[in-house]
C-alpha cells in the first residue's frame, strides 16, 4: 500500500487534538495512512497505540472545518480513554470544574471546536489549547 503523507484535510482535523493529546498520560499514537472508509466524502486513517491496538478516525471532506475538528476530537478522545482504561483516570480531557467526575465534551460553538463541561455545556477551552 502507497504510504503517501496523511491526507492534508484530516491531518489539519487532528493536528489540535493530536496536540491536546500530550496531556494525556498515553503513548503518542503512530498515525498509518491507510483510507479504510473508502469513501470519496471521508478522509480517514488508522492510529495505532503502544499496546499495537488500532483504530480508524475519519473525517467529512462536506462538513465545516470546526465540526471536522469536533468529529476527530470525539474518535481521539475515545482511543485515549480506551488507551487508559485500566492503568490510569480514564477522563481525558479532565473537567477542570469536575476533575473527578466526567472528561470535557467537544462541541461545536461560534464556528470553533471547544471542550465543554458537559454539566451545563459551558465552554472550557478550544480544542488544541488544552
Ligand atoms: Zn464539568
Amino acid at each position: 500500500m502507497h504510504a503517501g503523507p496523511v491526507d492534508e484535510l484530516l491531518s489539519e482535523a487532528m493536528a489540535p487534538v493530536l496536540r491536546d493529546l500530550r496531556s494525556a498520560d498515553v503513548a503518542p499514537p503512530r498515525i498509518e495512512d491507510r483510507d479504510w472508509a473508502g469513501d470519496p466524502d471521508s478522509a480517514s486513517v488508522l492510529m495505532w497505540g503502544a499496546d499495537g491496538s488500532g483504530v480508524g478516525v475519519y473525517a467529512s471532506r462536506s462538513a465545516s472545518a470546526p465540526d471536522r475538528v469536533a468529529m476527530v476530537a470525539e474518535q481521539v478522545q475515545d482511543w485515549a480513554i480506551e488507551q487508559l482504561w485500566g492503568r490510569a483516570t480514564t477522563n481525558w480531557p479532565a473537567c477542570p470544574r469536575h476533575p473527578e467526575t466526567h472528561p470535557l465534551r467537544v462541541s461545536v460553538r461560534d464556528g470553533v471546536a471547544v471542550w465543554t463541561c458537559p454539566a451545563g455545556g459551558v465552554a472550557i477551552t478550544p480544542v488544541g489549547s488544552v
